[in-house]
């Protein structure tokens, strides 16, 4: 699996480009900002890129969508509990950020859904709390986890839409679940295990 990770934005947001080396279909999950040096890199590794799948509609995963999904072509996906915000955007105002509006998803998401990308199989887990709609996408040994799980810490639940009580549910339930082995690419920050969470971070030990 091809796994390339862009920092982009002025929250520092991870965007992940996934591809499969055996027929070079890819995806791109949370396309933040800074659509020009995520389509140069799609084109350095080759991929056609098949979906861009959102993990949460918050604009600082979202504020490139428009420029990148007109430049792939490729199918948008996000859970139905976000697609709305991605119109809305209540954070573009309240942090003074102004993106281009993208058109609405062309898939809506339900805990469960399988995603296939070449060769790669993914399944969406629904884990709300940072937001209604959150999901994180669970691949062959690594979870793309959004803003629900970061490197020894979690998500804010307390931004419009955030539950702490459904944060914590979603991570015990879907994500402290998953084998120890398990990689976890954040929405921010470094990588992690799910071992690693599960021993030190400080909201989960217990
Ligand atoms: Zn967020
Ligand atoms: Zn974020």
């Amino acid at each position: 699996m091809i796994i390339e990770k862009l920092v982009a934005g002025p929250f520092a947001s991870n965007c992940y480009i996934v591809g499969s080396q055996s027929n070079k279909e890819g995806m791109i999950i949370d396309p933040g900002d800074d659509a020009k040096r995520i389509l140069k890199k799609v084109g350095e590794l080759k991929l056609d890129i098949k979906l861009i799948l959102l993990t949460h509609g918050h604009i600082d995963h979202t504020g490139a969508l428009k420029e990148v999904g007109e430049a792939t072509g490729a199918e948008v996906a996000i859970h139905a509990d976000d697609a709305k915000s991605l119109k809305e955007q209540p954070f573009s105002k309240m942090f003074g950020l102004s993106y281009p509006t993208p058109p609405p998803p062309d898939r809506l998401l339900e805990d469960g859904d399988s995603i296939d990308i070449g060769d790669l199989h993914f399944l969406v887990l629904h884990t709300p709390g940072h937001t209604p709609g959150g999901i994180c996408l669970l691949g062959e040994g690594v979870v793309f986890s959004g803003d629900t799980l970061f490197n020894y810490g979690i998500g804010r639940s307390d931004l419009p839409g955030g539950s702490y009580s459904q944060l914590m549910n979603s991570l015990q339930t879907k994500l402290m679940t998953l084998p120890d082995d398990t990689i976890v690419y954040p929405g921010h920050g470094p990588e992690t295990t799910i071992r690693a969470e599960r021993r030190g971070n400080p909201f989960l030990r217990g």
